[in-house]
């Protein structure tokens, strides 16, 4: 027999005052990260009130029987529930003292706000009268229940929050009731008749047909089937729309699934002496030390998120008549928190008369400037260690500070102020909703998304959008939480903007200026400022705390970094980035302005002459490109790769030529100068490939028109000569792309190594100049140890190699059916983005082949890959030597290396 699987763990304390908690902080995987961390906070002794936590592992096999409940969990959860009554000593639904819950979600991986939450559950006709007698606050008692039916219908059944909405906005009216403070204990009472008849209404006794009595769908009185649909729906919500999308983009598993935690509720909004609020223990948008968050007096928790009401500093709290108590304790709690979980902790708490609760405790969210600083501060206070530290960091997260920041010498006049919630600049155009953020992001425009506040349901506007500016809400709320964990700018709480949505317009209180959709705003969300128009933005650089985890890193990788790039500037801002030299250097990228011209005559031409001449142009032209880049990269590697795409990439759209000529035609143009068109086309057409990927490209290039690697060779060799006599130390590789077979490289290998033996000669000088491949063709990778006896080095071509790994398209399959295979699961994340596993195994077999075949050969990646956390995680465990990524990755890589480096060492 099995032994039963636990579903359900206690947390608090039980009637006595002895903890009785079951779990902990290291039970994140089974209890969420709430459960396992309300657990915690019980155990070391903190004000958590009492309750249970049904576990992640339950969710996902409900989920994945249908809907259907485990055998034995009801009644498993049934018997916590009378464990929690009898440890209060109060009841669920009791009509003299009843005991009112929370129920809500938690995923093992924090996703804030994507869930969902009831709070106030266990009211019903009966109960209300016991909490009118147990608080003698008749108005506290009614506001609560239509909270409650509210939330329940809304969250639980799936009503349109906005039917209650409008009964509320009814009653102000008929009662000329300014705001809902002004609604008495009768009024709320006849809205909590009012919305159960909504109820009644609109909940579909298809769906829930637990909820007819009578013939008649009733809002449900009885607290057991409350706390069953309750729990069934924070269930289902791991499965709604918006946590689904924030699970794909920060790469959460769909099968962790969320735990539910049932809690009682303590009171915000029991008058002056109670409040709720969510704080950091230090500064998440900078990283300064200091309590750092906001709180609402006589509030809901719900309210001080939502950004409903104007909330104020936490520093204030413990000053406030009839809260400095619970705000002094709270304030020894942050530096508890913080010692023990030896983290920055994101809080949230309530203040019920007086009494300081803990609801909740997490690692918080930050900045990747707050996470730098957080980080190197905790370090040095003795907190972590320095590989600790390395940790800290998202490098993703860097991303954040390598964009643009406002140009420092650009003038510009600020149009409005606000909370300055997640720091970088963006230039786009105003949008009111995120539907036509995305429609704009579809087109390729830049936009800037204008609310009044952020809900979940904006999720899929604020990725669109370059930017994010609210003009209500804290540094607390949605915006500024979301677009702080997604590195997006947001300026949030801008309160001159007076935002009408439908119109698509917001007028700048003050002045005349008025906001349309499609207006070029720019935001500075560093400082939390608004310009009207395009501000010239610059790039950013490395000092200060990123230098210093940049420093830490380097001392703990094994993998080497280097970039890609093409000319000199990007090889210097690499250089300037931590790069150790360049991995790809793609020549063809030289070919393009006035130099196309060039290519295309040779390509074009078939008479030896002409095409000699412009081969002896690109030569003079390539022989500055070579230099330039040793120049900057001097004394590293700079691995230059001969020609790659096929030919027609130079030469002009035939379809276009072909229009022109019809035109021409039908104009009557003169015949000898059509019929050089149409010889010009048929050429055109002749080099235009099926299949350009499969075609005539990389070392085949070399193979059918060997005069192309000879003179890329000779301006290499040439270049390299010149800079050795300035004095300097270039070091240049030739790179062989697209090689399927060992002979290509031989053939083309023995071609090279003459070439570079005839510059020698005639310049004078001994060059020594390795020669590899790329390996990015399957017959490469498993051939690797025949094509290694002829190459110096391996770079895997990982682009190439998951396009032919899988025989995807690279160019056209991520707007055709990858957004449908991730969607419909068939595909777990998108391959051209983080590495397969099966081209995975490719590479591997490379590498060991590959070094069986030459044990001094030196490997990289220089595929998109290359600059990927995950992927370089992969690369580490196979023991590359180095990534190479673009220039704004280096810094990503180099601490993404560290990581894989401190958490997977290498034997
Ligand atoms: C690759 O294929 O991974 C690669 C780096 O080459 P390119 O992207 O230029 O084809
Ligand atoms: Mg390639």
């Amino acid at each position: 027999m099995t032994e039963a699987v636990k579903r359900v763990y206690r947390f608090g304390k039980d009637a006595q005052g002895s903890n009785v908690t079951e779990g902990s902080a290291a039970m994140k995987a089974v209890l969420g990260g709430k459960g396992a961390n309300l657990a915690e906070m019980a155990n070391i002794g903190l004000p958590v009130p009492p309750g249970f936590t049904i576990t992640c592992q339950t969710c996902m096999e409900y989920a994945n029987a249908g809907n259907v409940w485990p055998e034995g969990a009801l009644d498993e959860i049934a018997s916590y529930r009378a464990d929690l009554e009898q440890r209060m000593g109060k009841r669920i639904g009791d009509a003299d003292d009843p005991l009112l819950v929370s129920v809500r979600s938690g995923a093992p991986l924090s996703m804030p706000g994507m869930m969902d939450t009831v709070l106030n559950l266990g009211l019903n006709d009966r109960s209300i009268q016991g909490l009118i007698a147990q608080t003698g606050n008749p108005r506290f008692a009614w506001d609560s229940y239509r909270r409650f039916i509210q939330m329940f219908s809304n969250v639980v059944i799936g009503l349109d929050g906005d039917l209650f909405e409008n009964a509320i906005i009814a009653m102000k009216q008929l009662r000329g009731a300014a705001s809902d403070t002004d609604l008495t204990a009768e009024d709320l009472a006849e809205l909590v008749g009012e919305f159960k008849r909504i109820f009644s209404e609109n909940a579909s006794p298809e769906r829930y047909p637990a909820l007819v009595a009578d013939g008649q769908v009733t809002f449900p009185q009885d607290p057991e089937l409350q706390l069953r649909l309750a729990v069934e729906a924070v269930f289902g919500s791991w499965n709604n729309p918006r946590a689904t999308l924030y699970r794909q983009k920060n790469k959460i598993a769909d099968d962790l699934g969320t735990a539910v935690n049932v809690q009682c509720m303590v009171f915000g909004n029991k008058g002056n002496t109670s409040a709720t609020g969510v704080a950091f223990t230090r500064n998440p948008a900078d990283g300064t030390k200091e309590f750092y968050g906001d709180y609402l007096v006589n509030a809901q928790g719900e309210d001080v998120v939502a950004g409903i009401r104007n909330t104020s500093p936490i520093s204030e709290l413990k000053h406030i008549e009839g809260l400095q108590e619970a705000g002094t304790e709270l304030e020894e709690v942050f530096v508890l928190l913080e010692n023990h979980f030896r983290d920055m902790m994101d809080i949230e708490f309530t203040i019920e008369q007086g009494r300081l609760w803990m609801l909740q405790t997490r690692a918080g969210k930050r900045t990747a400037a707050s996470a730098l600083k957080v980080a190197i501060d905790m370090q040095r206070e003795g907190l972590i260690t320095k590989e600790e530290a390395v940790c800290r960091v998202e490098p993703d997260q860097l991303d954040q500070l390598l964009h643009p920041q406002f140009d420092r010498s650009a003038t510009y006049d600020v149009i409005a102020r606000g909370l300055n919630a997640s720091p970088g600049a963006a230039v786009g155009k105003v949008v009111f909703s995120a539907a036509d953020a995305v429609a704009a992001a579809e087109r390729g425009e830049k936009t800037v998304l204008v609310r009044w506040e952020t809900t979940p349901d904006d999720l899929a506007g604020m990725i669109a959008a370059e930017g994010i500016l609210t003009s209500h809400g804290g540094k607390t709320s949605h915006a500024a939480v979301i677009a702080r964990g997604m590195g997006a700018p947001c300026v949030c709480g801008a309160e001159a903007l007076k935002i009408d949505a439908e119109a698509k317009q917001a007028r700048i209180a003050g002045t005349d200026i008025v906001l349309r959709e499609g207006d070029v705003i720019s935001l500075d969300g560093t400082t939390g400022i608004v310009v009207l128009g395009a501000v010239d933005l610059v790039e950013p650089e490395i000092t200060g705390d990123l230098d210093t985890i940049l420093e830490w890193a380097d001392e703990f990788r094994t993998l080497g970094v280097r970039a890609n790039a093409d000319n000199p500037e990007d090889a210097e801002l690499s250089r300037s980035f931590g790069a150790e030299g360049i991995g790809l250097d793609r020549t063809e990228h030289m070919f393009l302005g006035e130099r196309k011209q060039i290519i295309q005559s040779f390509i074009l031409n078939d008479d030896p002459e002409s095409r000699q001449s412009a081969v002896d142009a690109l030569y003079e032209a390539q022989t500055g490109d070579f230099y330039g880049m040793f120049k900057a990269m001097d004394g590293l590697p700079v691995i230059v790769r001969l020609l790659d795409p096929p030919l027609h990439e130079f030469l002009e759209s035939p379809r276009a030529l072909e229009v022109d000529i019809t035109r021409r035609e039908a104009a009557g143009a003169d015949a000898r100068s059509l019929a050089a068109d149409r010889e010009l086309l048929a050429k055109i057409d002749s080099f235009v490939e099926a299949n350009p990927m499969l075609g005539l490209r990389g070392c085949r290039l070399g193979i059918v028109y060997p005069i192309l690697p000879v003179m890329q060779v000779r301006a290499i060799a040439t270049a390299a000569a010149r800079l050795r006599k300035e004095g300097l130390n270039p070091h240049p590789e030739i790179m062989i792309p697209l090689v399927s077979t060992v002979a290509e490289l031989e053939k083309l290998r023995g071609v090279a190594e003459a070439t570079i033996a005839e510059v020698c000669e005639a310049e004078g000088v001994e060059l020594s100049i390795p020669i590899g491949t790329m390996i990015e063709l399957p017959r490469a990778a498993v051939t690797a140890d025949q094509i290694a006896a002829k190459a110096d080095f391996f770079s895997f071509g990982t682009n190439d190699l998951t396009q032919t790994t899988f025989g995807f398209s690279r160019d056209d399959v991520e707007g055709e059916f990858i957004p449908q295979y991730l969607a419909e699961k068939l595909l777990p994340y998108n391959p051209f983005a983080t590495i397969d596993p099966g081209v995975a195994k490719l590479v591997r077999m490379g590498v060991e082949l590959g070094r069986e075949g030459n044990p001094d050969l030196v490997v990289g990646v220089c595929g998109e890959h290359g600059g990927d956390p995950d992927s370089i995680r992969t690369f580490h465990g196979i023991g590359l030597d180095y990534v190479s990524c673009s220039p704004y990755r280096v810094p990503v890589a180099r601490l993404a290396a560290a990581q894989a480096a401190l958490r997977e060492p290498r034997a």
